[in-house]
């Protein structure tokens, strides 16, 4: 590995691609078990869930649509605000549509339950929550979220779609920083 490769700056790994794979798999066939043929719009949370959604999506054997939202919660700095703006919205009528969120982390849970509540009040069928990675802080927060591959632990992670300063979220495995890229 070549010093400047973007795997030097990890501290070390918390899943593999493997684990991550085998992890969305399962979820993908409680899920299928759970909708029973019915239509499922994926709804992804740009940018971290790119990843959890295009693995999600492909696992899949219902018939699913996607579309995407994008909105922020953070400002520079790593703590929620529990302020979200809409960068971008919807393009989906979620009239009577079953609304499955996919998501990357929930840390506070902040975000996710300002996202829920908002998309309950557009008149779909169903919101339900899949969430690849979730924190401890998250359980502060009522948030009913169906589907969670793994809780981890207080810690600061990267990769496969999450970021530091919009970085790492092209590795294919989960883990934490090497002090020397933040300090
Ligand atoms: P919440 O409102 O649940 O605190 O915020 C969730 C969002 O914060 C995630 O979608 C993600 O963008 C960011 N976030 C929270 N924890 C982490 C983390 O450990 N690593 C990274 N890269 N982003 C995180
Ligand atoms: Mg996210
Ligand atoms: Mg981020």
């Amino acid at each position: 590995m070549d010093s400047n490769d973007v795997e030097s700056d990890l501290k070390h790994v918390l899943f593999s691609k493997e684990q991550i794979q085998q992890r969305v798999n399962e979820l993908a066939a409680e899920i299928d078990a759970d909708y029973q043929g019915r239509e499922i719009l994926l709804v992804g949370v740009l940018k971290g869930a790119v990843m959890v959604m295009a693995d999600l999506a492909r696992a899949l054997h219902s018939h699913i649509t996607m579309d995407w939202m994008a909105v922020s919660s953070y400002g520079s700095g790593t703590q929620s605000s529990g302020v979200v703006r809409i960068l971008k919205d919807l393009e989906t009528d979620l009239m009577g549509k079953h609304v499955l969120i996919a998501e990357d982390i929930i840390d506070s849970g902040l975000t996710l339950s300002w996202l829920k509540a908002n998309l309950l009040s557009r008149g779909p069928a169903s919101v339900e929550i899949c969430t690849l990675l979730r924190k401890p802080d998250a359980a502060k927060v009522d948030i009913d979220v169906k589907y969670v591959g793994f809780n981890i632990p207080n810690e600061f992670v990267v990769g496969y779609g999450l970021d530091f300063a919009e970085k790492y979220r092209n590795l294919d495995f989960i883990g934490t920083l090497a002090p020397h890229v933040y300090e």
